[in-house]
Order: structure tokens, then C-alpha cells, then sequence
């Protein structure tokens, strides 16, 4: 299976439109690299007679899970043109039949009893046996027994794929240039991709806000998600044009399409050194309102990027990272190192580090150990961020060491994800401060003040409780992308319902705004973290409601900056105050879109 080409199967080589959710700009022209097609290379595996059983189970579960994927694709097909649905139709057909009962499933369940064989290695050998019987099967139709060989090797790959929960590590082979595409791409998978190797992303799955969409866009990778039917439509080494700022990708691009994917390439190459000359120049309003510009990180590969687009300082830093595509947890002294290095390399400007936000849609391997890998059936409600680290404390404990050692090398502050309610704070203030009178007596150098310890309002509880959450914490950030999803019950990820996720919907800016005047009332510093401050339309309406301080996607900065040195602050109050009447989110946006328009002269 590992070293034979997969057959072509009757795909349209037409130029072929595909539009999904742009969440990540810029343009990608190149060769297709679908990740699904990758090589099973899985080592062999025998078992026991004891755990046949157990085995065949974990076959049923992958087959079940498989059937589930490529009947979603399925019901997918109706928005691709006619004839691509009369092409592909037929072809998921196959696939469903072929992980219900049949032959290659049996066979592999036999051979895991009879010959003593893991799941995915049974699976292996049974589609390989039925491929070459198929082959050697007497017909003019060479293309045919060609690819309906094919087709069962590409269902073995796929259970194979759901059986070992492959990570995309082969993605260090993906040829230069290439447009990435995939089912689906975990933010774990997306940190392990490398931005000057891959020309652009283009998954089936995924929202505009997930950490998926925010990774890649931290990365600066150009990304489509939610493209429905493209990977069924597409081989490897197809040509495509990708544009993440539309959304839109086109598979065998016509001369036209091409000629204009030049010219929008070069466009974006322009306007970066625009926005470059931006980098010394205050974030600064008309009237001399200075807005503090700070940059979230993902991952420390991002760095020289923060430091290009002149942030000050970054205001969210996001751990997870440290916990990701590693099979064991990061000791303090690994916390430590990795902290330092990013606190040093901001010479000086405060680094915001967010303790461990596990949960949810971010699944990681090195948590895995004694905290279960989907907390209930409702992860999003579960066992997330703040709610772990009291329940694990020890994983609390070692990150606050870490962070604490860290300050004595520079600015610092520390934020606790997920907060419901004020206790949540007071119990990790407990914890923080036993941990840095622990240091203390270790001998460890700790700043006379402790850096402040601020709460995320991320969920609506906080936001409406936060007058009360205020008198535990020292600073808020507004997380807005767990706003919205908390508020409005809309997955952030989830592409089915991406049409629903709406930042601008009136519950979440009231939210946000009851948010900020509590805070502001307390004299407390109040920023903006999520998507939303990175959105120069935004910015508006953020600063109208009294936000004075932003953290954003680095390469957003200068635009965000630009949006600012353009207006006046009573202007963006009364503009605050005219959307903060409207009931109709649509109507909010026109007024956005509206303003916007106005506002946003280029720069000169
Ligand atoms: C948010 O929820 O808005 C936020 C900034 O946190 P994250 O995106 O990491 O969940
Ligand atoms: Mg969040």
C-alpha cells in the first residue's frame, strides 16, 4: 500500500470553484498536497489471543467512525456543480459499502482472531490482498480494475488513519510550495506546519474562530476551511489557486483565474511594505487617544513576525503549545526555559502568559495521562481551562512556578482561562501565592510584587458577573471568540453552524461592553484578546466602548493601527453608542461596513 501511487479515479479536470470560510488572507498558487493520501507507513503489530476481542472493538469503532466521515462528505455534495455530483456520488457510495460488512472487514476481523494481528495491520493486509486479486482479475478494463484497487486501498488507509489517529507528522513532506489539503486540521497539526514551505491550507472542517483558523493565521499561512467536496475532487500534484482573503479555492485554474491570482499575489506584496512604514508610528487617534497594540502568540516561531509588526508586547500568550504533540508534560525547568526565551526576546515589553487552557476542541497527547482525552460528551462544557488546573493542581502549580521564576527576567503577567465565577480566581491566588513563597524559601530571586493575575471573560457568566470577578482579579482580558460560542451555543469550529458564530450578534457586545465599564469603573486595565480586536473594522466600535487596549494576530497590527490613526475618539463613541441600540445583527454589520468605509483611508 506504502509505495504504489493512488490511481487517479474519475475526478473533473475542469476548472472547478470551491468556496469555504476564509480565515486566514493571502494568496497560494500551486500543486495540491492532500494529506489523506499520505503513505501508511505503520509499523506491524501482533497481539495476544487476550486481546482479539478488544481489537476487533477498536476495528468496529474505526469503521463506525469512517462511515460517519464519508457520509457527512456526502451530504455535502449538493454544493458542488452537477457533474462533479454525479462523479463523486457514486464514489462515497463505494466507500460506505465498503465500511459497512463487507469483504475487507471481515477479512481484516479474521485475520486479527487468526493470525494474532493489531487492527490497523489486519486492515493493511486484507485491503492489499483484495487489491492485488483485483488486479490480477482478467479484463480489458485496466483503468477500471486500476481503480476500484485503489478505491479499497484508499478505505484501508482511511480506517488505518482513524485506527492509529495519525497526526499529520508526514507534514515535514510536503514539497515546497504546495497547497495543503485535508478533512480536517487539528491546531496540534497546525503548529507542527512550516510557513515557508507551505503555500496554503485548505481543510473541510473548521470555523473562522477555532484555534485551527487562529493558528494558521498567526502563521501567516494563507487558509480556506469548511471547503466542502475538495478533497474528494482533488489528487495530489492538481494545480490550484487558493485565496484566503475570499475563501475561495479553484482546482485546475483556467488562464484567467490564473492571470488574477498573479496580480492579487503581487497586490498583497505591496501592501505589506505599505503597512511596514507603519511599524514607528504611534497607535495614535486623530485626537491624540493612544491605544496600547499587543500581539497574541501561539507559537514561539512567531516571534520575529511580533517583532516586525512593532506590537508592544504580547497579550496573550497561549501555553498550550508547550503541552502539544509531546507524549509526556513539560517539567517546570521546561516551562521555565521556554518562557524565558520569549520574555527575553520582548526586551523589556510585558508578556501576557496565559496558564494552560486544555479542553474542548484542544485535545492534547501529553494530558492524555490521567486526564481523559474527551471530558463527557460535551467537551466545550467539560473539564477546560481553569476548571483542570484546580482539579489537577500539581499542573497549576508548575506552571505558576515556571512563570514566577520567569518575572525576575521581565515584565510579566498571568492570566487564568475559563473563570465563571470570582472563587475561581481567589483559589488559584491561593495556589500562585503559595507557590511563590515556596520559591522564595528555595532561594529562587522573586520580584517584591507578584506580576498581576488577571481573569479571561470568555464565558457569559463572567462577563455578567463582572463587577464581581473584578474585585479578585488585577486585569481582564475579554476573550471574544469563547464569548461568542458560549453566548450564542454555536460551536466555533464547527462548520455546520460557522453561518450562526457571529462576535457581532447584540449579546455578545453587550457582553463586552458590561465587561468593560465594570472594569473600567474599578480603574482596572480591560483589553480585548480575541479575533475581534484584530479586525480594523472593529476598531471603531471597540475603542466607542472605552477599550483602550488590543491584542491581536501579529501580522493584524498594522492595519489595526492604521485603522486607528484615522479617528476620533467622540466619533467612535457616538458610533458606539448607535450600534449598541440595534436588536439586528445584520444591521449591525451594515453600520460596521458602513463606518468603515468612511474611515479607512489608505495610507499615504
Ligand atoms: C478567546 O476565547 O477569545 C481567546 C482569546 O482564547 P482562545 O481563543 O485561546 O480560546
Ligand atoms: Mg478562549
Amino acid at each position: 500500500m506504502k509505495t504504489e501511487p493512488k490511481p487517479r479515479s474519475k475526478k473533473p479536470t475542469k476548472e472547478a470553484v470551491f468556496r469555504g470560510i476564509a480565515v486566514s488572507p493571502g494568496i497560494a498558487i500551486g500543486p495540491i498536497h492532500d494529506t489523506s493520501e499520505v503513505a501508511t507507513d505503520v509499523p506491524r503489530r501482533v497481539i495476544t489471543p487476550a486481546e482479539v476481542e478488544a481489537e476487533r472493538e477498536k476495528l468496529n469503532q474505526a469503521a463506525a467512525t469512517a462511515r460517519k466521515q464519508v457520509t457527512k462528505l456526502k451530504t455535502r455534495l449538493n454544493i458542488l456543480p452537477e457533474e462533479a455530483q454525479e462523479e463523486l456520488a457514486p464514489l462515497l457510495d463505494a466507500y460506505i459499502l465498503m465500511l459497512g460488512n463487507s469483504r475487507l472487514l471481515r477479512g481484516a476481523r479474521k485475520r486479527i482472531g487468526d493470525a494474532g494481528l493489531g487492527a490497523e495491520t489486519a486492515v493493511l493486509d486484507e485491503a492489499e490482498e483484495i487489491a492485488a486479486l483485483i488486479l490480477a482479475t482478467k479484463d480489458d478494463d485496466k483503468a477500471g480494475l486500476l481503480r476500484r484497487a485503489g478505491e479499497v486501498r484508499e478505505i484501508g488507509r482511511r480506517l488505518i488513519r482513524t485506527l492509529t489517529a495519525t497526526p499529520f507528522r508526514s507534514l515535514k513532506d510536503v514539497p515546497q510550495g504546495a497547497i495543503l489539503i485535508a478533512e480536517e486540521i487539528t491546531p496540534a497539526d497546525a503548529a507542527l506546519l512550516d510557513p515557508a514551505r507551505i503555500a496554503g491550507v485548505a481543510t473541510e472542517e473548521g470555523g473562522a474562530d477555532g484555534h485551527t483558523a487562529i493558528m494558521l493565521r498567526a502563521l501567516g499561512i494563507p487558509a480556506v476551511l469548511g471547503c466542502h467536496g475538495l478533497t474528494e475532487a482533488a489528487s495530489r500534484g492538481d494545480q490550484a489557486v487558493l485565496d484566503g482573503g475570499t475563501g475561495k479555492v479553484v482546482l485546475h485554474p483556467g488562464e484567467a483565474a490564473l492571470v488574477a491570482a498573479r496580480e492579487g499575489l503581487a497586490g498583497y506584496a505591496r501592501e505589506r511594505t505599505k503597512l511596514g512604514k507603519l511599524r514607528r508610528l504611534p497607535a495614535e487617534t486623530t485626537d491624540g487617544e493612544v491605544v496600547e497594540l499587543q500581539a497574541n502568540l501561539e507559537i514561539p516561531a512567531e516571534l520575529p513576525l511580533i517583532a516586525q509588526a512593532g506590537a508592544q508586547g504580547i497579550g496573550l500568550l497561549r501555553s498550550e503549545f508547550l503541552f502539544m504533540n509531546r507524549p509526556e508534560l513539560p517539567d517546570e525547568d521546561a516551562q521555565f526555559d521556554a518562557y524565558r526565551s520569549i520574555v527575553e526576546a520582548m526586551a523589556g515589553d510585558a508578556v501576557t502568559i496565559r496558564v494552560l487552557d486544555w479542553g474542548g476542541e484542544k485535545d492534547m497527547e501529553a494530558l492524555g495521562q490521567g486526564v481523559p482525552a474527551h471530558t463527557g460528551p460535551n467537551p466545550a462544557l467539560g473539564l477546560r481551562g481553569i476548571r483542570l488546573l484546580l482539579k489537577r493542581p500539581e499542573l497549576l502549580e508548575e506552571q505558576f512556578a515556571a512563570i514566577l521564576r520567569v518575572s525576575a527576567r521581565g515584565p510579566v503577567r498571568v492570566m487564568l482561562p475559563m473563570i465563571t465565577i470570582p472563587e475561581e480566581v481567589a483559589q488559584a491566588r491561593e495556589i500562585y501565592e503559595r507557590v511563590a513563597r515556596r520559591l522564595r524559601r528555595r532561594g529562587e530571586a522573586l520580584p517584591e510584587k507578584l506580576p498581576p493575575l488577571g481573569a479571561m471573560i470568555e464565558t457569559p457568566g463572567a462577563a455578567l458577573t463582572a463587577d464581581a470577578i473584578a474585585l479578585e482579579a488585577d486585569f481582564f482580558a475579554i476573550g471574544t471568540n469563547d464569548l461568542a460560542m458560549y453566548t450564542l451555543a454555536v460551536d466555533r469550529a464547527e462548520t455546520d453552524v460557522a453561518h450562526l458564530y457571529d462576535p457581532l450578534h447584540p449579546a455578545v457586545l453587550r457582553l463586552v461592553q458590561f465587561a468593560t465599564e465594570a472594569a473600567l469603573r474599578m480603574r482596572m486595565q480591560v483589553s480585548v484578546c480575541g479575533e475581534m480586536a484584530g479586525n480594523p473594522r472593529l476598531v471603531p466600535l471597540l475603542l466607542g466602548l472605552g477599550l483602550r487596549s488590543l491584542s491581536m494576530n501579529a501580522s493584524a497590527i498594522p492595519r489595526v493601527k492604521q485603522a486607528i490613526r484615522v479617528l476620533d475618539i467622540d466619533d467612535c463613541a457616538r458610533f458606539a453608542r448607535r450600534v449598541m441600540e440595534q436588536s439586528d445583527p445584520a444591521r449591525i454589520r451594515e453600520l460596521v461596513a458602513a463606518f468603515g468605509n468612511d474611515k479607512a483611508k489608505p495610507i499615504s
